[in-house]
């Protein structure tokens, strides 16, 4: 079944709100209808994402309580009342800096999703892990962690994006054919939780030094249905270089 591309800016702790209006003015009015394009951005640049019409617009994180005591957290419900309805959950810098765990991970998608927010939730596996020949058992824990009590209407509101953790900002690419049999992977282990019918529908992205010259191939597999791009998704004229290249 056909399924549109996705492609998301991840921003990081990257551009200050004027940047933001920069890429915005420059970015917005250049999309295509080949993908969904989006961007995701600090807290702080997130109402000045949303002058965008067309571009998505994603938080990097969120907590998964309503409201109280948690330092420095902000809820779904501050998402929402700024009209952001997307965010990028378990990305591996959080896991690896700020003790994100699969635990979190899960209540923070059924948080996103009770609250009407589509989760991109990511996934994948470390140098060692992938040298052991273990990125297949790691990503199986990963997605059953994550879609625990998730139920099957809104598994098709969300967004898989697997992330080799050593290609991320390394410049290191998984080939197409590592990619695909990830993301062809992903795609039965949510078969398994919840029916082929479902996992159909879903979208998987790719994510790991995707570049302007590397995302056509990429989503031209089976079952990469997006990007997440870090470092390529900065730079105005890189960004409309991916979309000029699909
Ligand atoms: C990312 O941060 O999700 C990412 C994939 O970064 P990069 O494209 O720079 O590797």
């Amino acid at each position: 079944m056909a399924r549109k591309p996705i492609v998301v800016g991840n921003w990081k702790m990257n551009k200050t709100i004027a940047e933001t209006k920069a890429f915005v003015a420059a970015v917005d009015d250049k999309l295509n209808d080949k993908a969904d394009w989006g961007i995701a951005t600090p807290y702080l640049d997130l109402p000045a994402a949303k002058e965008a019409k067309h571009l998505i617009v994603a938080a990097e994180d969120m907590h998964f309580k309503d409201s109280g005591a948690y330092t420095g957290a902000v809820s779904a419900a501050m998402l929402k009342e700024i009209g952001v309805d997307w965010t990028i959950l378990g990305h591996s810098e959080r896991r690896q800096y700020f003790g994100e765990t699969d635990e979190t991970v899960n209540l923070k998608m059924l948080q996103a999703l009770k609250n009407g927010i589509n989760p991109i939730v990511c996934v994948g596996e470390s140098e060692a892990q992938y040298d052991a020949g273990e990125t297949h058992d790691v990503v199986k824990t990963q997605v059953v962690a994550a879609y625990k009590d998730v139920a099957k209407e809104d598994v098709e509101k969300t967004v898989i994006a697997y992330e080799p953790i050593w290609a991320i900002g390394t410049g290191k690419t998984a080939t197409n054919e590592i990619a695909q049999d990830v993301c062809g992977y992903i795609r039965s282990v949510v078969a398994e939780l919840y029916g082929q019918e479902t996992a159909d529908k879903v979208r998987i992205q790719y994510g790991g030094s995707v570049k302007p010259n590397t995302i056509k191939e990429l989503l031209a597999q089976p079952d990469i249905d997006g990007a997440l791009v870090g470092g390529a998704s900065l730079k105005e004229d890189s960004y409309l270089a991916m979309v000029a290249a699909l």
